[in-house]
């Protein structure tokens, strides 16, 4: 993709996000974008960043380290954001480069993170990520895992992280109703885990990427996460 075309995209997108916002009588500006990069090299998220976007998302640690030490030391406002599955021998850059890890999964993360961010002294913010449809494989498998990872954060046993929201993919179908399905099931544990936890943030419900982004906006996300209608196919 050529600059100017990533650039209408972005434009695009985000009149789409607003149409969808205001059809689902949501408020305007209430749904961000996080620009999914992986795969597209960095003059791509550069062209992005000229359109205006400054969230980005990648999903392997080693590339988002190449692609994205540069745009910081250009002194470039840009936040990155980790959205893949997350290897334990991998924490330890992702914390150092990262925000936020959107692809929280499992305990034995949370505390490799929690020792990472310690060392830095730095707050990490992450999402909990469910596992609700069939075709991937990340994710907490059930609700009642995550659930217990929520109650150590809000006991405190991870002083460092932030928990702030919570992800899903949505399986790849083109049954909508299976797609509603997947993100009604996000936000209802959303609400569960605020009622439950008050202590948490968990205000951000990542879902929708670029084939289902409109749908999630109407099931009530606050975050899409979009690669391919922004960038084009990945290679
Ligand atoms: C690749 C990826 C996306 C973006 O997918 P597109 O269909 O290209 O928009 C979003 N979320 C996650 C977790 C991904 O791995």
């Amino acid at each position: 993709m050529t600059e100017n075309e990533i650039k209408d995209n972005f434009y695009k997108i985000r009149e789409e996000i607003h149409v969808a916002e205001a059809k689902a009588g949501r408020a305007a500006g209430s749904v961000r974008l996080c620009a999914v990069s992986k795969f597209h090299p960095v003059e791509d998220v550069y062209a992005a960043m000229q359109a205006g976007q400054t969230l980005f998302g990648e999903n392997r640690v080693q590339e988002a380290s190449a692609k994205f030490s540069g745009i910081r030391e250009s002194g470039k406002e840009c936040t990155l954001h980790i959205i893949g599955a997350l290897q334990l021998n991998k924490v330890k850059k992702a914390a150092e480069i990262a925000s936020c890890i959107e692809s929280a999964d499992r305990e034995e993360l949370l505390a490799e993170l929690e020792k990472h961010c310690a060392r830095l002294g730095k707050n990490i913010e992450i999402y909990f990520e469910l596992h609700t449809g069939e075709d991937s494989k990340s994710g907490y498998p059930d609700e009642a895992s995550l659930l217990e990872s929520a109650q150590h954060c809000a006991e405190g046993r991870y002083p460092h992280i932030v928990p702030a929201g919570l992800m899903t993919m949505a399986p790849f179908t083109s049954d909508e109703k299976e797609i509603r399905k997947s993100f009604a099931t996000l936000r209802s544990l959303q609400q569960k885990l605020r009622s439950e936890f008050p202590s948490l943030r968990l205000d951000t419900l990542s879902m929708g990427m670029s084939g289902d982004y409109r749908i999630a906006i109407e099931e009530g996300s606050t975050e899409v996460r979009i690669g391919t209608a922004l960038f084009g196919a990945r290679a």
